[in-house]
């Protein structure tokens, strides 16, 4: 039997686990830690630092540290995900001829796909010197809110890492199945996960074994980085009105403020004042400066409370298209490290009227809950325990004339699912119609993700409206989505089926892992 891993591909942090007949539990990583830093280090000497070891040397190498690969992968570099990123990074971006975005290192450029490989293929290397034996398979999870894209360039991560992905789980949808193996919680669930990089509110139906996902919500630009940026920009501010240097505009010292902010943060969340020393970090004609800041757990409140509050809306609206008031929450889990801090917390139980369950690790239980879904695959018998309904986390739909966006698929839609909706043409003897497929919520096309275009070409000359063209959508258990368009009237069967893909080919995924592979020999 093929071992199967569970895999928390994290913004921060990633984890790998797999389930035993005691319960899933956690690989540790080659360093004997239950999570591993989610970067990368490509060193001068074309040497690859993996983790810890990566974040060791990221003080002193920033420009060529990669990290929050999240925020990047599945995007095209003229985003405004990308947008934001780049204030923060302090390593540089560059386009793809296809226009993602792609890393710059030194003479080097690497896809938020291969860099990500790095680590996904670290954590291989830890399961199989766990296992003494070689590990191919895994499950992943990703936010629930991430878009067909993104899932697909995770997918792309992981084959460059020499693994297959027999399933792609949500991130709450996951972690909501570490919390109920072997606890028996039937009733509702709200899983508020707020990580280093994205935030998700998922509700879930838990009875008799069956996991059955209400609604969820989430932004996917949400997460404790932005906490930190808060103080970053708080530190950098305050140094440049008072000696008129800005740190930010040296990678190095940038690097400095974000591991210490990062650390002050983390302080805050036990102790009500930390302080932030770096010394000698900029000198002028008068000599070294010095960064010396006390802060307080009511300043970090201040200055993020409205990040906190961002989540409220989305709770709400969870609630409310599960129809349910807050009140009917039985259980609500925290997962993700910044729902450490005491303010989120605080807000949680207001919003919910409730204290909310810390029982499981904020930081494991969604490669637990990984560990369980590839136990099920694995076929060892948890399978006939636990059913999970996820259900797709946004609309799918086509442009129809004049630019709107029509849903063929609504969002909480149990998944895997297939539904088929008819179109017509707009002109007499219309031989062709594009169809442009698009995920999300907004009622015109542009506001939402265009996944794939294709052309239904030979339709049978009609009179404008008299042809019918049937589109069907098809979303698999790893919320991925197949789209095939049929003109219904022209009886020749004409089918065409669109897999909306990351910016890699099948080809260019195959040449990366020709080339790591000649790398590793
Ligand atoms: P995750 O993606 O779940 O690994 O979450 C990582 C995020 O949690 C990072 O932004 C961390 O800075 C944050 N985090 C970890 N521990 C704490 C803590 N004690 N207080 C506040 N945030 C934390």
């Amino acid at each position: 039997m093929n071992r199967v891993i569970g895999i928390d591909l994290g913004t921060t942090f990633s984890c790998v686990a797999h389930l035993t007949p005691d319960g899933p539990k956690v690989i540790p990583n080659l360093e004997g830690m239950a999570t591993t830093p989610s970067m990368v280090c490509l060193t001068s000497s074309g040497e690859i630092l993996v983790g810890n070891l990566a974040a060791r040397q990221a003080l002193t190498n920033p420009d060529k540290t990669i990290f929050a690969i999240k925020r990047l992968i599945g995007h095209k570099y003229n985003s405004s995900a990308v947008e934001e990123a780049k204030r923060r990074l302090t390593y540089d971006l560059t386009e793809a001829p296809n226009g993602d975005v792609m890393i710059r290192v030194g003479d080097q450029t690497v896809t938020p796909q291969e860099a990500s490989s790095h680590i996904l293929n670290y954590l291989k290397r830890c399961a199989e010197s766990y296992f003494g034996e070689p590990v191919t398979e895994c499950v992943i999870t990703v936010p629930a809110h991430f878009d067909d894209h993104q899932r697909q360039a995770t997918k792309d991560a992981a084959r460059i890492a020499g693994l297959e992905v027999l399933r792609v789980i949500n991130e709450p949808t996951a972690a909501s199945l570490a919390y109920g193996l072997n606890r028996n919680p039937d009733g509702l669930v709200a899983v508020y996960d707020l990580g280093g990089g994205t935030f998700d509110i998922t509700l879930l139906e838990i009875s008799g074994g069956v996991f059955h996902v209400l609604a969820t919500a989430g932004d996917n630009y949400l997460g404790g980085e932005d906490f930190d940026q808060r103080i970053i920009d708080r530190l950098r501010a305050d140094f440049q009105s008072k000696h008129g240097i800005d740190l930010g505009s040296n990678p190095y010292n940038l690097q400095r403020l974000k591991e210490a902010a990062e650390r002050a943060k983390r302080d805050l969340s036990f102790t009500s004042e930390t302080e932030i020393n770096l010394p000698f970090i900029a000198s002028d004609d008068s000599g070294s400066k010095h960064l010396q800041v006390s802060i307080t757990r009511s300043n970090l409140e201040e200055w993020t409370r409205d990040l906190v509050e961002r989540t409220l809306p989305l709770m709400d609206k969870v609630l409310h298209e599960s129809n349910l008031a807050a009140d009917k929450v039985d259980e609500i889990l925290l997962v993700g490290g910044q729902t450490r801090m005491p303010l989120v917390r605080k807000k949680v139980e207001e919003f919910f009227g409730k204290t909310p369950n810390t029982q499981i690790n904020p930081d494991e239980s969604v490669a637990l809950g990984a560990a369980i879904q590839s136990g099920i695959l694995e076929g060892n018998g948890t399978k006939d325990i636990i059913l999970l309904l996820d259900v797709t986390s946004m609309s799918l739909g086509i442009e129809t004339e004049k630019g709107f966006f029509e849903k063929v698929i609504d969002k909480n839609m149990t998944i895997p699912c297939r539904k088929t909706k008819a179109f017509t043409t707009v002109e007499n003897n219309q031989r062709r119609v594009r169809i442009h497929v698009l995920q999300g919520e907004g009622l015109r096309a542009a506001e939402n993700t265009s996944l794939a275009m294709f052309d239904l070409v030979g339709i049978m000359d009609a009179a404008a409206g008299v042809p019918q063209i049937d589109v069907t959508f098809e979303i698999n258990a790893d919320g991925m989505v197949k789209v095939s368009a049929r003109d219904v009237l022209s009886g020749r069967e004409q089918k065409i089926i669109v897999q909306s893909s990351s910016g890699l080919s099948k080809q260019q995924v195959d040449g990366i892992i020709a080339r790591e592979k000649h790398r590793a020999d």
